[in-house]
């Protein structure tokens, strides 16, 4: 079976640093693989790697067999099939949330707008936030906001969605709202992969835990083999201090 994602070899260097060096990984349909490891290890570099928005140095990522860091490829084309969202500040704030959602579609995409306005008020009735539609980003709070975020990087039904950290600039107790929506597109099968500094969550949602040290995949595997038996002495390290 072709992998969704497949990432062989990718490099990325800034400066003298080398952020990623030669990581491999590949994610299976319906798999929902979380990235661990200290700050700076090169989780968010591999993600925007993926969506395109940074240039590997080395090294080939395919999305569904095709060969997206090839040059000749189209950013845009790639985008529409990979779903990104990032810790804070992912609305437009001088837009509605509808129009939030619908913005790229219809803009950069060239969905029709009575449709991408569709399937965004559907998106919106589904996380109980359809009232909303008409309302600025700062009406909302930031569990609610960064449930529109997650609903807007699925409104061009993507093959893979990418989720950098989502929970961790939102305040403790609406943590649980975002994480509950995640849960439920696991459900629903959407191929994910995930950074995350909770532990709880990669453990609960995850299918394969990947741990990121100096640029590759140290050690990977089930959550409760990664995280509760962790072989090699770094992991054991990262998980330690932790606790
Ligand atoms: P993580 O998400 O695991 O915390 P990052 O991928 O954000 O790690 O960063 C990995 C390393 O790459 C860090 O040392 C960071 O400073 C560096 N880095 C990331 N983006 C850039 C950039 N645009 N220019 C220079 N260095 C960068
Ligand atoms: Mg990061």
């Amino acid at each position: 079976m072709t992998a969704v994602l497949s990432c062989q070899g990718v490099r990325k260097v800034f400066g003298e640093a080398v952020v990623l060096d030669g990581l491999d990984l590949d994610v299976a349909e319906h798999e929902v693989v979380a990235l661990i490891g200290a700050s700076g290890s090169g989780k968010s570099t591999l993600l925007r790697c993926v969506n395109l928005l940074e240039e590997v140095d080395d090294g080939m990522i395919h999305l569904d067999g095709a060969h997206i860091t090839d040059p000749r490829v189209n950013p845009d084309r790639v985008r529409r099939k990979i779903g990104i969202v990032f810790q804070a500040y992912n609305l437009f704030p001088h837009l509605s949330v509808l129009d939030n959602i619908t913005l790229a579609p219809v803009r950069v995409h060239k969905r029709r707008p009575a449709e991408a306005r569709e399937q965004a008020l559907a998106l919106l009735a589904r996380i109980g936030l359809a009232e909303k539609a008409s309302a600025y980003p700062d009406r909302l709070s930031g569990g609610q906001q960064q449930r529109v975020a997650i609903v807007r990087a699925l409104v061009n039904s993507p093959r893979l969605l990418l989720l950098d950290e989502v929970t961790s600039a939102l305040d403790p107790e609406l943590v649980g709202e975002v994480l509950d929506l995640i849960r439920d597109l696991k459900a629903d099968g959407m191929t994910m992969v995930l950074a995350t500094h909770e532990m709880t969550f990669a453990r609960q949602v995850a299918d394969r835990v990947c741990f990121l040290d100096a640029g590759r995949i140290l050690e990977q595997g089930p959550p409760e083999q990664v995280l509760d038996n962790p072989v090699e002495p770094r992991t054991q390290q990262f998980l330690r201090r932790l606790a």
